[in-house]
């Protein structure tokens, strides 16, 4: 029997391939922008929203961690981007405290 899940957010059924791992992120093909963390407890695997933010600079994606949060710190670019929250979506911003410490020939 071909394992699925159930997308959190819009509810539609995503095949899993036979072989997939424990907390591997799949894709909701309705739902752009973020990806699904999917867990099997018992044989029955469940999915949960793994958040994404884009590179402000490079416009280079990054999955978050399970437990990320506001106020963390993600690299990309060479140089640190704090996460943020805000209409149930993570965004991440050059972090200040790295503003003016840059030389320039
Ligand atoms: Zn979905
Ligand atoms: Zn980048």
């Amino acid at each position: 029997m071909t394992p699925s899940v159930r997308c959190p957010d819009c509810g539609a059924v995503i095949e899993l391939p036979t072989d997939i791992e424990c907390g591997t992120v799949v894709e909701c093909l309705n739902c752009a922008g973020h990806g699904l963390r999917v867990r099997e407890a018992c044989g029955a695997w469940s999915a949960q929203l793994a958040y994404r933010v884009s590179c402000p600079d490079c416009e280079a994606i990054v999955t978050l961690p399970e437990d990320a949060k506001a106020g963390d710190t993600i690299y990309c670019c060479g140089q640190a981007y704090r996460l943020t929250f805000a209409y149930g979506a993570f965004a991440a911003e050059r972090c200040e405290e790295n503003h003016g410490k840059t030389y320039v020939a």
